[in-house]
């Protein structure tokens, strides 16, 4: 599957940093806490690891049967809600048009 590439997510180049301090991804809009992330200095945006590799369209073991396919904004049918985790999603998000369901970029 396609990874979409980093300049779509941010314009200037993302510095992968390894930090033991909590920060908020600009991607998903959820916070981060200890892990490697990566970093616009001059912006002060953030993205997991996970959100930095998103990719056009995915699975997930659980959903083996659908293709999820990425959004920058969840799709506008009002709050959307995680189908893994059960919590609102607020920016990045997997959709799979055929079943409705919605996943959070940071896959368990
Ligand atoms: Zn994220
Ligand atoms: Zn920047
Ligand atoms: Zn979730």
């Amino acid at each position: 599957m396609l990874e979409i590439f980093r300049q779509e997510l941010h314009p200037h180049n993302l510095e992968q940093k390894i930090y033991n301090l909590s920060y908020f991804c600009d991607g998903c809009r959820e916070p981060g806490i200890v892990s490697r992330r990566f970093r616009c200095e001059q912006c002060d945006f953030d993205l997991h690891d996970e959100c930095a590799h998103v990719k056009q369209s995915t699975t997930h073991d659980f959903y083996k049967n659908n293709i999820f396919t990425f959004f920058r904004e969840p799709p506008d049918h009002g709050s959307i809600v995680c189908d893994l985790c059960g919590d609102f999603v607020k920016g990045f998000v997997y959709y799979c048009e055929e079943s409705k369901k919605n996943l959070h970029p940071m896959l368990p």
